[in-house]
């Protein structure tokens, strides 16, 4: 049995949603390589980040996704595996892009709670809500808020 930890860049744009991993994106994989009767299982974990757009406001998104993977290489035999060992190696590319091109979100958010935009202005909803909770308040209720009861000068 093997334990390692590689990085990697990914060799192209992994994805096809609104998220990818971009080219060149480090990919570290811990796996740990058993070797069993039938091959060599490999068992472990794949960490990288994607990137890409909200698909609720269309800003920039950017996280880490972790992601399990598990695969029996075989031995080369009779019959074919997308998963074999070729000259005592095993090939994680195809496994650990798999893995992580499913774990994808199909519909990121920017943040879980995201309103998307505004159907009249289309801007951020998000945005101009922390915007409206800067802004001092209306100037209607401006007069009010120096109206505090003083109880010292009303005796
Ligand atoms: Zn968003």
């Amino acid at each position: 049995m093997r334990e390692v930890t590689l990085e990697h860049p990914a060799r192209e744009k992994w994805g096809e949603g609104l998220v990818s991993v971009a080219q060149g994106e480090p990919v570290v994989i811990e796996a740990r390589l058993e070797s069993v009767h039938e091959g060599i299982l490999v068992t472990g974990t794949a960490e990288t980040e994607y990137t890409g757009i909200c698909g609720r406001c269309l800003i920039d998104v950017a996280e880490t996704l972790q992601v399990e993977i598990q695969e029996l290489f075989a031995y080369p035999g009779e019959e074919t595996s997308d998963f074999e060992v070729q000259d005592d190696h095993v090939d994680l590319e195809t496994l650990v892009r798999d893995a992580i091109v499913l774990s994808l979100p199909f519909q990121p958010v920017c943040q879980p709670d995201c309103p998307g935009l505004d159907p009249v202005t289309g801007e951020r909803l998000a945005e101009s809500a922390a915007e409206e909770q800067r802004e001092p308040l209306d100037s209607r209720w401006a007069a009010l808020q120096d109206f505090t009861p003083d109880e010292d000068s009303a005796k």
